[in-house]
């Protein structure tokens, strides 16, 4: 039995759990490969830095030293700490190389904020050492995760991480040793390391479940599981025993932050279960994520939301029966790599759901378009997505006549329907200000209310 063990920011952000952290993978059976994020706080005090024009680099390091040394000396003394000191002060070198480094870089970005993960993995492994395992930190490189990808947007190279990884990481767990891998970023073909975006480590976590082939993927978070909602939006909510690969993925796509949009695909690819669990209450079975599950009687399994979205609509005079031109517009979309979230046509218009950060360069990209016939262009900012994942919502006639219904009385106006594209999910666009009460309204009707139940 293999299980890959990711854990997040707040399993590593203090001394007692770490401890605790460590007690879980000790009393895991089996061989364990464990994928940290940095501590909570971290990587944003690290954007913060890399964001900042006036960078402070003596004042950044010590903070930042200074964090990571006050819950080392809660953890270690004597030998203990005098071991982890010295592997400590070569990792802070080479932050102090990074941070120094050329900021023109177009993955200085990356680097910096990636740092955190260098510095939690060295203290869980230093834990472990402490209570009597054998552990090793092993930064991405180390381990041999490869990235691929734009700065601060990287996806894993799998094949190269699959044949590096088995170098690099199975000799250590035959040795009977803990290999304790940073999560959130690989190194590119440059040999520079290139980040997933935020909240990558659990994608690093199925990324090396994947190149493992392990038997279980855990996430542990502190929260149950993979919930109803957002807990912090919606106080109520309630925790999913069982859900399919797709209905996870799209959830996580569409805003459920406690997992990497990208963090299925990978174990799916290899049919390995994904198990969502609480650090703070670990003898809470969690969430299973695996091919199949049992049918549920409940209409709305989980809501989510992603926030931040504008719609471009592009007017034309019959682009319905110009699809070539809609291809050209869609290419030019995609040459800067902008996520469409949904697209939606008419008889002379063709509308498309991006984040906020997208429009000017896409923008951009359709006035290079000006040989064509556009007529106009017209955005709406700041609207969110809301997705609703359960069953029967596509089958079941007048199901979304009813979350419609319900989306009305709280006085919100639907702006866009995505409705049959994916089989597990019904989603739709409001406008920023009325997310939190449609989510709300929607989980207090069909999650808990007898709507639910059909
Ligand atoms: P970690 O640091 O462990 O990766 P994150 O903060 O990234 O933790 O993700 C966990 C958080 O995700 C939870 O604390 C919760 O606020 C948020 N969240 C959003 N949607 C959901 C959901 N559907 N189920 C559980 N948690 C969710
Ligand atoms: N530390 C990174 C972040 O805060 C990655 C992660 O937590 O998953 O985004
Ligand atoms: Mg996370």
């Amino acid at each position: 039995m293999l299980t890959v063990m990711k854990f997040g920011g707040t399993s590593v952000g203090s001394p007692e759990s770490l401890k605790s952290v460590a007690e879980i993978i000790v009393s895991t059976e089996g061989q364990k490969v464990v994928v940290v994020s940095a501590m909570s706080g971290v990587t944003n005090f690290l954007v913060e830095a890399a964001d900042s024009d006036k960078i402070d680099c003596k004042q950044v390091i010590e903070t930042f030293s200074r964090k990571h040394l006050a819950v080392a000396e809660a953890l270690f003394d004597g030998e203990q700490m005098k071991a982890f000191l010295e592997e400590f002060d070569a990792r802070i070198v080479s932050f102090e190389k990074t941070l120094r480094g050329d900021r023109k870089d177009p993955f200085y970005k990356d680097a910096v904020t990636s740092s955190g993960e260098r510095f939690s993995s060295l203290i869980l492994s230093h834990v472990l050492k402490s209570m009597g395992q054998k552990s090793v930190a092993l930064t991405s490189a180390a381990a041999g995760i490869h990235s691929d990808g734009v700065p601060l947007n990287g996806f894993a190279d799998l094949k190269r991480t699959d044949a590096d990884i088995n170098m690099k990481v199975r000799p250590i767990l035959e040795q009977g040793a803990i290999p304790i891998i940073t999560g959130f970023y690989g190194m590119n073909d440059l040999g520079k390391p290139l980040t997933f975006g935020r909240g990558g480590s659990d994608y690093s976590g199925a990324v090396v479940a994947n190149a493992l082939t392990a038997d279980e993927l855990q996430i542990w978070t502190d929260v149950d599981g993979f919930m109803s909602a957002d807990p912090r939006i919606v106080p109520d909510t309630i925790r999913i025993d069982e859900m399919n690969y797709g209905e996870a993925a799209e959830l996580a796509y569409f805003g459920a932050k406690v997992l990497h949009p990208r963090t299925i695909e990978p174990a799916r690819q290899r049919h390995i279960p994904v198990r969502v669990k609480n650090t703070f209450k670990p003898e809470n079975p969690g969430t299973l994520i695996h091919h199949l599950r049992g049918p549920k009687n409940g209409l709305l399994m989980s809501v989510a939301a992603k926030t931040d979205l504008s719609i471009i609509t592009i007017s034309s005079a019959e682009i319905a029966y110009r699809p070539a031109m809609v291809a050209r517009i869609i290419e030019k979309i995609a040459e800067k790599n902008v996520i469409i979230y949904s697209i939606s046509t008419s008889l002379s218009t063709v509308a498309f759901l991006l984040h906020n950060n997208d429009v000017q360069h896409t923008l951009n990209q359709l006035n290079s378009l000006a040989d064509t016939d556009i007529e106009k262009i017209n955005v709406k900012s700041d609207v969110a997505l809301v997705c609703c994942v359960g069953d029967d919502l596509l089958d079941k006639c007048g199901v979304s006549g009813d979350i419609f219904g319900a989306v009305k009385e709280v006085g919100t106006n639907v702006e866009m329907i995505s409705e049959g594209a994916s089989d597990s999910s019904l989603n739709f666009v409001v406008p920023m200000e009325t997310v939190v009460s449609t989510v709300r309204a929607l989980h207090a009707k069909f999650v808990r209310g007898k709507n639910g139940r059909l």
